[in-house]
């Protein structure tokens, strides 16, 4: 074969390089690796739909790897494996490097909170016989598309002497599953004239959950009545105990694969499971790296990362800064050295809706693991945005490992934007760049993920984690 000059074509070649389908730079054998790790990530998604579930799956995963709670005086050394539970619904995880503490260490982050509705704190009520739950949506929804969908409840409650109930109803095939209701389009002609943000609004976000009443004394008839006696039955509380429960109603579909290929999975709430999951596998499986490696899985990044499970709060600073001071050093400066993976997704070049995207700066799918360098609206606000240097480092350790990776942009200027933990990460003065898999249908029950990407994104943590 000629070898190839540097002509015009080649340049062009080269240009379009991560642009092409993975596929084509996969083996047989190496299409199979990401399909067998996808087969764990379907039953992570189908038990760790809630924050809180994915902690304790990540908690019971980190103790088979060897990992212990860590206590402030731990003695620390290389290999030490070590995690802190974060209230139950965040989770960090730290292997200890041979490097020195200050030399920094390679932080990953995701989160594992995503968009539903939470129950309201006084929410169940009757209406012409029908019992509801009022609800309020969590996180950034398109609301019409969580209307006439099965939905399950998870979370918990706290009854009024301090015990806490663990709910988890409407996964299981013979449990019965809830649902809000829309309008039949022979009585829509004036909803189907609103626009689609306004067709359904936050307060007919309501989840029908009875309809027969209760009939076993005199004061029978009511359907309030007689849930309130199923739960009491079922779960031992009283109505005013909602007040302290965190319900969450979340689609009740299974991960599934998609399309004849097999190539893609569908499932609820990929942002940022999709991330979270590789991650958590490659720091479960880290063994003695040379930097210490740390993986966050937060809470609260739908909601923008306010609150003591999520990012913007000092927990993780507070963890880091625990270890470096056992390791006789202070976490100003292993911070300062540091580098971050922020680790979620970014929206997937969808053909169907090509006008949101500009073609060159889009993610698509099977084109592997997105490195975002700012994220944010309008003129880049709300984003670290990654320096060259940075982004030229993690360029570098992918193209070294054989990481399928592209980049990409979230949409067209001023068509929209979004955020990430990445900038809060990055004001404790870390290098931080955004690196996740392409999503389509992005933040709606049901989301779609390549198979090819969520490996190249586990393949990403590990070499980031080894480096
Ligand atoms: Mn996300
Ligand atoms: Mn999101």
């Amino acid at each position: 074969m000629a070898e190839k000059k540097n002509t015009a074509a080649k340049l062009k070649e080269e240009l379009l390089m991560n642009k092409k389908n993975a596929v084509y730079s996969l083996t047989k054998k190496q299409l199979a690796a990401c399909d067998e790790f996808c087969e764990g990530y379907k039953d992570f998604m189908d038990k760790a739909k809630i924050e809180r579930e994915a902690v304790e799956y990540s908690e019971a995963l980190l103790k088979k790897k060897g990992f212990v709670e860590y206590k402030k005086g731990m003695k620390l050394k290389a290999g030490t494996k070590i995690y802190r539970n974060n209230r139950g619904k965040s989770i960090i995880m730290a292997v200890i490097g041979t490097a020195p503490i200050e030399d920094g260490i390679r932080l990953c982050a995701a989160h594992i909170d995503s968009p539903r509705l939470d129950l309201k704190q006084n929410p169940l009520y009757e209406d012409n016989e029908i019992a509801l739950f009022k609800t309020h949506y969590y996180g950034g929804i398109k609301k019409y598309q969580w209307t006439t969908i099965p939905l399950a409840l998870h979370g918990v409650i706290i009854k009024a002497d301090g015990t806490s109930i663990s709910v988890n109803i409407g996964e299981d095939e013979k449990d019965p599953v809830f649902c809000v209701t829309d309008l039949l389009p022979h009585l829509a002609a004036a909803q189907m004239t609103k626009p689609l943000a306004k067709g359904i609004t936050g307060e007919q976000l309501n989840l029908v959950i009875g309809s027969r009443p209760f009939k076993d004394d005199e004061e029978s008839g009511s359907v309030k009545l007689n849930i309130m006696s199923i739960l009491n039955k079922k779960y031992g509380i009283t109505e005013a105990d909602f007040i302290s429960a965190e319900l969450e109603a979340v689609p009740a579909f299974k991960a599934r694969d998609i399309g004849f290929d097999r190539s893609m999975i569908g499932a609820y709430g990929h942002d940022d499971k999709v991330c979270a999951y590789p991650a958590l596998m490659a720091a479960a499986e880290c063994e003695k790296p040379v930097h210490t490696m740390v993986t966050v899985l937060t809470d609260k990044e739908e909601t923008g990362s306010d609150g003591n499970t999520g990012l913007n709060s000092s927990y993780l600073n507070y963890f880091v800064a625990d270890i470096a001071e056992a390791l006789g050093s202070d976490g100003r400066t292993v911070l300062s050295a540091s580098e971050c993976l922020s680790a979620d997704v970014n929206a997937a070049f969808d053909p169907t809706f090509p006008e949101v995207n500009e073609k060159n700066n889009s993610a698509f799918i099977n084109k592997g693991v997105v490195v975002t360098k700012y994220t944010g609206a309008r003129g880049k606000s709300g984003t670290s945005d990654a320096s060259a240097e940075f982004t030229g480092r993690i360029r570098r350790l992918m193209d070294a490992n054989n990481v399928i990776w592209q980049t990409g942009e979230l949409g067209k200027v001023d068509e929209g934007g979004g955020g990430t933990v990445a900038q809060y990460i990055a004001n404790l003065n870390v290098d931080t760049i955004d690196l996740g898999v392409p999503v389509l249908s992005m933040h709606a029950p049901y989301e779609i993920v390549s198979k090819i990407d969520t490996y190249m994104a586990y393949k990403a943590f590990k070499v980031f984690m080894a480096d």
